[in-house]
C-alpha cells in the first residue's frame, strides 16, 4: 500500500482519528467517512464562535 502523507489520498491514508461526512472534500474516505490527512486545522468565520456551526475545517479542498 502506497501512502502519501504530504498531500493525502483517500484509497491509502484513511485517518480513523480524523471522521469526517465531507464528501466534497478531496480528502474525505469515500466509501469510509474519514479523513485522509495525517492532521487538519479547524478555524472559526465567527468573531465569537458559540455553537459547532461556527466552526470550519479550513484544510478541506473542493474535489476536482
Ligand atoms: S480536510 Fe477537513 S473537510 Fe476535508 S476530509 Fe479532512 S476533515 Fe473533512
Amino acid at each position: 500500500m502506497v501512502t502519501n502523507k504530504s498531500t493525502g489520498s483517500c484509497s491509502s491514508n484513511v485517518n480513523k482519528c480524523i471522521e469526517c461526512t465531507v464528501k466534497q472534500c478531496k480528502f474525505h474516505c469515500d466509501k469510509e467517512n474519514y479523513c485522509s490527512l495525517d492532521k487538519i486545522v479547524i478555524g472559526t468565520h465567527e468573531a465569537n464562535p458559540t455553537v459547532p456551526d461556527c466552526t470550519d475545517c479550513t484544510s478541506f479542498v473542493l474535489k476536482g
